[in-house]
């Protein structure tokens, strides 16, 4: 049997390629962005205590309702702003999903879709998927800033859709308010949908604070803001996440959701709940990561490695344009075959793989595994 790829471009992801070698080849792995080590053993208590007393079956399609309160408080805590949880806020499997199918929720053959890259790898062939056309705007090292007049210049009457990151994965880097008031000023009275990917809203260091989309009227107006629980309590396996958009988006989003998933693991939603009742379990979170980050870019100092300390994510951006000029592929397959350390090229993540000579390093690793590896790169 023969068929027609309806992605034919599209390779194998570089996470699961670079985690791959690494495990060939027995290297630290500071690819992939998750934990090498436990998350908080109440979390796993509380999750067992769900499936013990019973949490087993559906839970309700747009996930449990405890769930979606704890959602909801949060969102309040943080962003003084709410949502309806009955109508308002769906449980996703993982934040792959809720970028997937709000994609495939509105985007039909011919909408364009402005994507900042560097971009997360899921969200081109989501786009392509459904027939749509990807503008991509590229942003440059060091610092990644989005020249909005460049996305002035490529908004249309075809654009659906533009999606933001922020914390952005790979770069480390966060939008200021001015980006938001202007993405939010270029976005009034269109149809624009925003898709805002705030997985790593809870990583932001330096006490900086993570503006949400949701926080700005007229874009949460527009916008899913996606979420990751997998992301935020270390338990990357989990696959949980979640999204929150007004409800006359959320209506259009749950026509699929409902026959492509329905609903989401029900002991881990409610254990997740009712961890989430003390809020300290995501407050703490910046300190945990930011000591890592220090951890690891204290020791790169003495290094060849040029690098801008990551304002948010657990990814660090090294520059290894003063030890080779290799591309980032080579260079990252060389690192693991020869010095036992994997990282992710960023190339892939670029328009027409635009070579930067950046790799990205998660610093979400024990300090045991980032002191080794520290000891490893500083030598390079
Ligand atoms: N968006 C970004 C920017 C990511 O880095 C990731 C990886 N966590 C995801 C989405 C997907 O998250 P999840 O594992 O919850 O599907
Ligand atoms: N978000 C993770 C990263 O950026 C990986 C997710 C995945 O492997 N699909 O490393």
């Amino acid at each position: 049997m023969t068929h027609e790829s309806k992605l034919p471009n599209i390779e194998t992801t570089i996470f699961a390629v670079m985690s791959g070698l690494a495990n060939k080849y027995g290297a630290l792995n500071l690819s992939q962005g998750y934990p090498n080590f436990k998350g908080d053993q109440k979390l796993y208590d509380l999750v067992n205590a769900a499936m013990n007393s019973g949490y087993n079956q559906y839970a309700h399609m747009y996930g449990s309702q405890d769930l979606r309160l704890a959602i909801k408080n949060k969102v309040e805590l943080l962003y003084k702003t709410t949502y309806d949880p009955e109508t308002e806020i769906t449980v996703t499997v993982g934040a792959t999903q809720a970028i997937y199918t709000t994609i495939s929720t509105f985007i039909k053959k011919g909408d364009e879709v402005i994507v900042f890259r560097p971009a997360y790898d899921s969200y081109i062939p989501s786009i392509q998927i459904n027939r749509g056309i990807p503008v991509s705007i590229q942003l440059l090292k060091p610092d990644f800033r989005i020249d909005w007049e460049d996305v002035k210049q490529k908004i249309n009457s075809k654009t659906k859709m533009i999606i933001i990151n922020s914390p952005h994965n790979p770069s480390g880097t966060m939008l200021t308010k001015d980006d938001m008031l202007k993405l939010q000023e270029l976005t009034k009275n269109t149809n624009i949908v925003v898709l805002s990917d705030e997985v790593y809203e809870h990583l932001v260091f330096d006490n900086e604070q993570h503006l949400s989309a949701c926080m700005f009227p007229d874009l949460k107006s527009r916008s899913f803001v996606i979420s990751s629980l997998g992301k935020t309590f270390h338990n990357t396996g989990w696959k949980i996440g979640y999204c929150c958009a007004p409800k006359h988006l959320m209506d259009e989003f749950i026509k699929l959701h409902q026959f492509t998933v329905f609903s989401v693991n029900h002991p881990t939603q409610k254990g997740i709940a009712d961890y989430m009742q003390e809020p300290e379990h995501y407050l703490e979170i910046p300190q945990f990561f930011q000591r890592k980050r220090d951890l690891f870019l204290d020791a790169m100092k003495n290094s060849r490695f040029k690098f801008t300390p990551s304002k948010g994510t657990y990814f660090q951006l090294l520059d290894y344009s003063e030890i080779t000029d290799e591309n980032d592929f080579e260079f990252a397959k060389r690192l693991i075959v020869e010095h036992g350390v994997a990282s992710i090229p960023t190339s892939v993540f670029n328009k027409n793989k635009l070579d930067q000579k950046v790799l990205r390093f998660c610093f979400a690793k024990t300090d045991e595994t980032l002191i080794e590896a520290t000891k490893i790169l500083t030598k390079l």
